[in-house]
């Protein structure tokens, strides 16, 4: 019995120990034999490894209106291995138009491993890339036939519609070092997003490279695919996307801020779309694409008013008296002031902070909205902050104050939305008790002074898309949904509710909606649509006051919310006010009655450094 249990034994071990031996006996052979053949054949003269590209997603907006596609485009590659032997060089510089010191430069840098890490004689290296049809007519023959080593590639290129949204958009150029080292999906000369939507979905958009594999005979011809094609793979077409961006709206937003420093954003309040997102000075995106990209690159970013920023989501601002409107949503909800509080206004003689409208007093909530009323927003602010006095070492005022900073940042102040596709946003400020610790001392500040918060002057600070998004916050009447591009991300429900009881809001959209039938809108209402807004002159270190605007309509289920800044022009009443209301008549009806207005809009010039890159 012992003896007959080891022998059964004995047998299993054999068993296992020859299963083991067969298994690695395969592996070898199989990394030795073919991964080895096919990995020698690769680097040798026999196979030819071609890459073939992925057209890249399309850009439509939210009409299905195409904005951005691919047109053709060509790289000149070369062989080194197959060069001619016996020169010809010049010739090649004058056939294809470059300068010989173009030329010896290019071959160094692709000869040099440092660099060029995929570099091989024998497979083929980018000499040239973003050639456009033009360019590549007259040489496809010339090369094929005088120049040996050397052969065209096929590629795309981004071309536009309209000559629209270039920062919105973004743009394409070749990836780096870094980005080759960062994403190993790239290789020396491929292209990817560099800014804007292109750069955000870089990953959807730019799809699958596949891969053919040729084989040459002794005398360096292609006689075919390598296996019968068995290891090339087919390039996948990168995804579309469909923005939440109505370009017509966005070619008039552009068209109106012409020879001005500023932006416009509007959104669809009940979504987060948004339907327009323009920065002046911008330019015709087709700039950037092709050869002549860092050409152009390097004269707008030399350019002083600074076009390749975005100032829609990277330019800070005091938002002036449009900071009421959150202003006054705050101190209801902390309970400073009922609807029905009234306070005294001495105009221009009030004290510590004039008035800049002459009106009745005692000034009411709703009119000193209306009446953009400085002492009501400064006695409202005092009285929100100190209201529950100052106690030991100020604690009570400070912990008062940052429950007032809370409430202001839940409308999207003061912070960047971080589940935004957004590229590249400015944080904006609402400043912490802390930062006025630093500044004054933990005893050495009061409601006084920091005054000027209360009109949306002094340390506050905010992006324009931020106090759009707060206009769309009040058209709301309490939330908001993270502001976005993609109309695929409308899909996702982040909706942010405020600090703030939705029964407040309904009395500063009753202000903003007296401001545009009696007070500093009145002038640039749509007949039939009733319209809320709040404007905004801001003094400024750098010449004439900025002018704002914030808005949305139609009041009952709005539509649209708006928001427009333009640098150094003057009142919020003469440019930013109909600026905004001619979007939101573009929006809601369809056309511009106004077309009068319009034309004021898009030929006045206010600044005159302003460049037209066309
Ligand atoms: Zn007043």
């Amino acid at each position: 019995m012992i003896n007959d249990k080891y022998y059964y034994r004995h047998w299993v071990i054999m068993g296992i120990i020859t299963a083991v031996v067969i298994l690695y006996v395969c592996r070898l052979f199989y990394l030795q034999i073919i991964e080895d053949k096919y990995r020698r054949q690769a680097d040798s003269n026999a196979l030819v490894h071609r890459t073939k590209y992925a057209p890249r997603g399309l850009i439509y907006d939210r009409h299905g209106q195409l904005l951005v596609f691919n047109q053709p485009a060509y790289d000149i590659v070369v062989t080194i291995n197959e060069m001619s032997k016996t020169g010809g060089c010049a010739r090649f510089c004058r056939d294809i138009n470059i300068d010989w010191e173009y030329y010896v430069d290019r071959m160094s840098e692709i000869k040099n491993v440092n660099t060029n890490r995929g570099y091989s004689r024998y497979t083929p290296q980018i000499f040239m890339t973003q050639l456009r049809m033009e360019d590549i007519a007259q040489l496809q023959e010339v090369i094929h036939s005088n120049h040996p080593g050397f052969a065209i590639q096929h590629r795309t290129l981004r071309d536009y519609t309209y000559p629209n949204a270039a920062q919105v958009l973004g743009s394409i150029g070749e990836v780096s070092q870094n980005d080759i080292e960062k994403d190993d999906y790239y290789a020396r000369g491929d292209y990817a997003g560099r800014d804007g939507l292109e750069y955000t979905y870089e990953k959807d958009l730019r799809g699958e490279k596949g891969e053919e594999i040729l084989l040459r005979n002794s005398r360096g011809r292609i006689v075919g695919n390598y296996a019968e094609g068995k290891y090339d793979s087919e390039p996948k077409a990168g995804t579309d996307i469909t923005l939440t961006l109505d370009i017509q709206l966005q070619i008039l937003a552009e068209n109106m801020l012409q020879g001005k420093i500023g932006s416009i954003v509007a959104i669809e309040p009940a979504t987060g779309e948004i339907l327009a997102l323009a920065s002046s000075p911008t330019w015709d995106p087709a700039l950037l694409v092709g050869r002549q990209r860092s050409k152009n690159y390097n004269i707008l970013s030399n350019d002083p008013t600074k076009p390749l920023m975005n100032r829609a989501l990277q330019a800070q601002y005091s938002p002036g008296s449009t900071f009421k409107t959150v202003q006054a949503c705050v101190a209801l909800q902390l309970e400073a002031i009922t609807p029905n509080t009234t306070y005294p206004c001495s105009g221009p003689g009030s004290a510590p902070i004039k008035c800049t409208h002459h009106h009745g007093s005692p000034v009411s909530l709703l009119n000193a909205i209306e009446q953009s009323c400085n002492p009501y927003f400064w006695l409202a602010y005092k009285n929100t902050i100190e209201k529950k006095g100052y106690g030991k070492n100020n604690k009570d005022f400070k912990a008062q104050y940052n429950r007032w900073r809370d409430c202001v940042m839940s409308f999207g102040l003061g912070h960047k939305f971080d589940d935004s596709d957004l590229y590249q946003q400015s944080r904006g400020s609402i400043p912490s008790a802390e930062l006025y610790d630093k500044w004054y001392g933990a005893t050495g500040w009061k409601a006084i002074t920091i005054r000027s918060n209360s009109i949306g002057q002094g340390e506050v600070q905010i992006t324009p898309l931020q106090i759009a998004n707060a206009a769309a916050t009040i058209a709301n009447a309490g939330y908001y949904i993270t502001p976005h591009l993609n109309k695929a991300d409308s899909m996702l429900t982040r909706r942010h509710d405020t600090k703030v009881d939705k029964n407040y809001f309904r009395y500063v959209q009753e202000g903003m909606w007296r401001v545009f039938e009696y007070g500093t809108g009145r002038h640039h209402k749509i007949p039939g649509i009733n319209m809320c807004g709040k404007t905004g002159t801001v003094d400024n270190n750098h010449g004439r006051p900025h002018s704002l605007f914030i808005g949305f309509a139609p009041k009952e289920n709005p539509k649209i919310a708006v928001a427009v800044v333009v640098e150094n022009a003057g009142y919020g009443a003469t440019w930013a006010a109909p600026m905004a209301s001619l979007i939101m008549e573009q929006y809601l009806t369809d056309t511009i009655a106004r077309q009068d207005l319009k034309q004021r809009m898009v030929t006045s010039v206010t600044n005159p450094n302003v460049k037209k890159y066309q």
